[in-house]
């Protein structure tokens, strides 16, 4: 059988499947992933987290970076990968929607919130990093936008950071061990539109396999789980998926 006849076949066959997302399925709506040449690693340095507390210049630097990428954010559409994983949702099969982005796209594409499991974060609010109060990212915005550089908390004055994980900050515990729980019982694991290798994410996929599932991944360069997979497709997220899960 030809590998994508057997994918979806699996994919047909299952009443338990995770989905895992990258920032690879975000590009097809105009969001830059980390990796692909033009990426957000190619144009802007990383700020890590310790840096950010300590310094008022990174604060500025990130806040600056913030900015820039706001536009994008704020006006993308989910694209057919979004909206192939809403299709298992409807289909009853989806378990689970772990997701590395911090773009809310699949929330907007319409999926249920309860099955959200968001490892990185989301770029949609700002927090003080002393009282955890959030705001909402647009408001944080227009006021770096109306000079204030580096925001702080109106309410205890800490600093204001975007509600993601940066490098070197601790991953949210909660989400963390409900992905561990999806992984390790799903029957089918479909990754998309992640290179892999930011960690502790990347876990999730080599988990689910070793426990039993079937490993399906979707991305357009190689990843160093594609060997340990049952099956790997190179083409684009929009086309591959949807046929995927049964929706042409
Ligand atoms: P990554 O940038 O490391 O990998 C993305 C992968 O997607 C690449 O291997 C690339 O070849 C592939 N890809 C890109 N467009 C594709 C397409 N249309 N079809 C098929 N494959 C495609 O991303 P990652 O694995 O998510 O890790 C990077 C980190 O960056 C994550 O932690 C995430 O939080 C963050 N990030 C998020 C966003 C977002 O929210 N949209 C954007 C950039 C970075």
């Amino acid at each position: 059988m030809a590998a994508i006849a057997q994918a979806r076949a699996w994919i047909a066959e299952s009443s338990s499947i995770v989905g895992f997302t990258g920032a690879g399925i975000s590009t097809e709506s105009g969001i830059p992933d980390f990796r692909s040449p033009g990426g957000v690693w190619a144009r802007n340095r990383i700020i890590e987290f310790d840096e950010f507390v300590r310094s008022r210049e990174a604060r500025i630097e990130a806040w600056r970076q913030r900015v820039e990428m706001w536009p994008a954010m704020r006006d993308a559409q989910a694209n057919a990968g979004h909206h192939a994983f809403l299709e298992l949702e409807r289909q009853r099969k989806l378990a689970a929607m772990i997701t590395q982005n911090i773009d809310e796209l699949h929330q907007r594409a319409g999926q249920s919130p309860d099955l959200m499991i968001e490892l990185h974060g989301t770029n949609m609010w700002a927090g003080c990093l002393e009282c955890r109060r959030r705001i909402p990212m647009e408001d944080a915005i227009r006021r770096v936008q109306e000079g204030d550089l580096a925001p702080e908390c109106a309410e205890c004055g800490g600093p204001l950071k975007a509600a993601t994980v940066s490098f070197g900050q601790a991953m949210p515990q909660r989400e963390l061990a409900r992905a561990a729980v999806a992984a390790q019982v799903c029957q089918v694991f479909l990754a998309v539109g992640s290179s892999l290798v930011v960690y502790p994410a990347a876990m999730f996929p080599a988990m689910a396999k070793q426990a039993g599932a079937r490993l399906v991944i979707v991305n357009r360069t190689p990843t160093p789980l594609d060997e340990a997979a049952d099956a790997v497709f190179r083409g684009e997220i929009g086309s591959v998926l949807p046929e995927l899960v049964n929706q042409r």
